[in-house]
């Protein structure tokens, strides 16, 4: 299963798909234990990334799991030409290839991410029902949803909600118009209000 989610995120190629695929039928026990392995360094990894977000200390056992698995990564790094370049690599896969392949450049871009500056970019969606971890990459730095539409829609309909409630009751005050008016009639629809979250 981690194999074809490796191949969805572009870390495998299909040459290296298929001798994983073949491995891990002649190796069954070993793949379910690279499954479970997977699953783990995903559940650090995602506590990691949402710690960084709200400037938490990291949690030892999932660093200590995804310094395990990097190990594993950089004793198998090369540097393989790209373009004009040079990027990190794994060569590809052999008649023999290690199971745990598609997990390293998952530790080592999860690593890259965490040392880098980058991490004070790092934001946990505010949508209803999100969590999603996203880089903000506004300038002002103060991007509270991810890019699905549905969440930056909710956050400003309930940020909307809050501030009718709160200007509707000094309206009701002011023999204005009454609180139902108010509520009724939006200085601004959510739907046109700013996108920058
Ligand atoms: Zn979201």
């Amino acid at each position: 299963m981690q194999h074809a989610l490796g191949l969805r995120a572009g870390v495998l190629t299909d040459a290296d798909h298929e001798s994983l695929r073949g491995a891990a039928d002649a190796n069954p026990g070993g793949a379910s234990r690279v499954t479970q392995r997977a699953r783990e360094l995903r559940e650090a990894i995602q506590a990691l990334v949402v710690g960084a977000a709200h400037g938490r200390a990291p949690d030892p056992a999932g660093l200590a799991m995804l310094n395990r698995e990097l190990e594993a990564a950089m004793a198998a790094v090369t540097v393989a030409p790209s373009g004009e370049g040079f990027v990190w690599g794994w060569p590809e896969s052999t008649s023999d290839p290690d199971l745990a392949r598609p997990l390293w450049p998952l530790a080592r871009s999860a690593a890259e991410l965490l040392v880098s500056p980058e991490r004070y970019r790092l934001r946990q969606c505010a949508g209803e029902g999100c969590g999603w971890v996203f880089l903000d990459e506004a300038r002002d730095g103060r991007r509270r949803t991810c890019e699905m539409a549905n969440c930056g829609n909710r956050f400003r309909i309930r940020a909307f909600a809050r501030r009718r409630a709160t200007a509707a009751q000094p309206a009701a005050v002011r023999g204005g118009r009454s609180a139902v008016d108010a509520a009724q009639v939006p200085d601004r629809a959510p739907e046109t209000a700013s996108s920058d979250g």
